[in-house]
């Protein structure tokens, strides 16, 4: 065995464990959309030859064409490998060793993966118990050492979100930092910074965007990084060429502009949202509103049990847990009617199977605990 080392702040990062075992089951635990992208995704994959395999695929057209859709230039957008892909190209391009990333917790673990990856010092501002984005404390973060601002909305796994206005002050008082701003529910909210972006008021934000939420195109890997020239074209000297393969470019190609298929999807998803925080009042599970695809409620200590209790229910639900101030919490996806349907009547079975009382909410949790996760 050799005793070869890695860069030292690879060795600094913590080890995530990715969700257990196979996933055939309902899933209401990752947030993706839980139906299927839209029927031209279909008809344009069928319409491939075997020789476009052999093909390097060419991502420009489609960068084209999804920068059309959000009203810019084609120069302004960069595809990505997942918008995983898309967060670790801006934090490997901005982030010198030392440089101060900040953002909000809980949040989403790949911003903490990959700030620490590139030896950034990290700046989490932790939410309070009402969980909402800690906006003032944000403000006074800031410093001339702070080179990237993360600001998720809405955020994940909360469901909370940020002004436009609130995006605005932040990106102008730091005019030396890169301001990410993650939309990837942007489609069950609907309030975006792009038009800042179109009017080019604000020079110094990236727009993240993802075809795995609401497109329905989780498996085919497509995030899209938008911004103004300059900055995106730094992010695509740092990017591999050939990032995103062209089935997945194919995929969304045929599917950006099918606002018809969206609409649909989104108003699913609202009316589940709704009936979710009815059954969960009328359970007197404690929840948080939310703006995504997915609800944040507080079950308390025995949080495994009720997870494990679903599962054997058949619906995958997501221990938020071991989330810095998210002891007790378990995430929902939402889905399609019947798919709410079903996951209504586990939760409400597995409750009672439990005998839970609200009254156990609020106890001290009993389990160390673990290292957060990814999504
Ligand atoms: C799901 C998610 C993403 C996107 O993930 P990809 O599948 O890599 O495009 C990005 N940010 C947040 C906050 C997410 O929840």
């Amino acid at each position: 065995m050799s005793d070869i080392q890695p860069r030292r702040a690879i060795l600094a990062m913590p080890e995530y464990h990715p969700p257990l075992g196979g996933r055939d089951a309902l899933r209401l635990d990752f947030n993706e959309n839980t139906h299927a992208p839209s029927p031209r995704v279909r008809e344009a994959l069928s319409t491939l030859s075997l020789e476009s395999f052999t093909i390097y695929p060419e991502r420009g057209p489609v960068e084209a064409k999804v920068a059309a859709h959000y009203g810019l230039k084609p120069e302004q957008v960069l595809l990505a490998n997942g918008t995983d892909e898309g967060i670790h190209l801006v934090t490997y391009t901005f982030l010198e060793e030392g440089d101060e990333c900040l953002f909000a917790t809980p949040s989403f673990f790949m911003y903490d993966v990959n700030a620490m990856a590139m030896g950034a010092k990290l700046v989490r501002i932790q939410m309070d118990d009402k969980l909402e984005f800690p906006y003032e404390r944000m403000l006074a973060a800031i410093t001339p050492k702070t080179k990237l601002i993360i600001l998720c909305s809405p955020n994940n796994p909360t469901g909370n979100t940020i002004t436009r206005e609130q995006i605005r002050t932040i990106a102008k008082a730091a005019p030396h930092a890169v301001i990410l701003v993650d939309e990837a529910y942007f489609h069950f909210f609907g309030e975006s910074v792009m038009d800042d972006l179109i009017s080019g008021e604000l020079t110094n934000i990236l727009i993240a965007r993802t075809f795995s939420k609401a497109y329905g195109l989780a498996n085919l890997r497509v995030g899209a990084i938008a911004g103004p020239v300059n900055l995106i074209n730094h992010l695509r000297k740092a990017s591999s060429p050939y990032n995103v393969n062209g089935i997945a470019l194919t995929a969304v190609n045929a599917s950006v502009d099918d606002t018809e298929y969206i609409d649909w999807y989104v108003a699913q998803i609202t009316e589940g949202r709704e009936r979710v925080y009815k059954a969960l009042a009328n359970m007197k599970v404690p929840y948080w509103q939310s703006h995504a695809n997915f609800v944040l409620m507080h079950i308390g200590p025995r949080h495994k049990e009720f997870v494990d209790g679903m599962r054997a229910r058949g619906v995958l639900v997501r221990d938020r847990s071991s989330d810095p101030g998210l002891d007790g919490c378990v995430r929902i996806t939402i889905g399609l009617e019947d798919q709410i349907t079903t996951g209504i009547a586990a939760l409400r079975d597995t409750l009672a199977g439990m005998g839970w009382t609200p009254a156990e909410v609020n106890k001290p949790e009993t389990q160390p605990k673990e290292t957060p996760d990814y999504e």
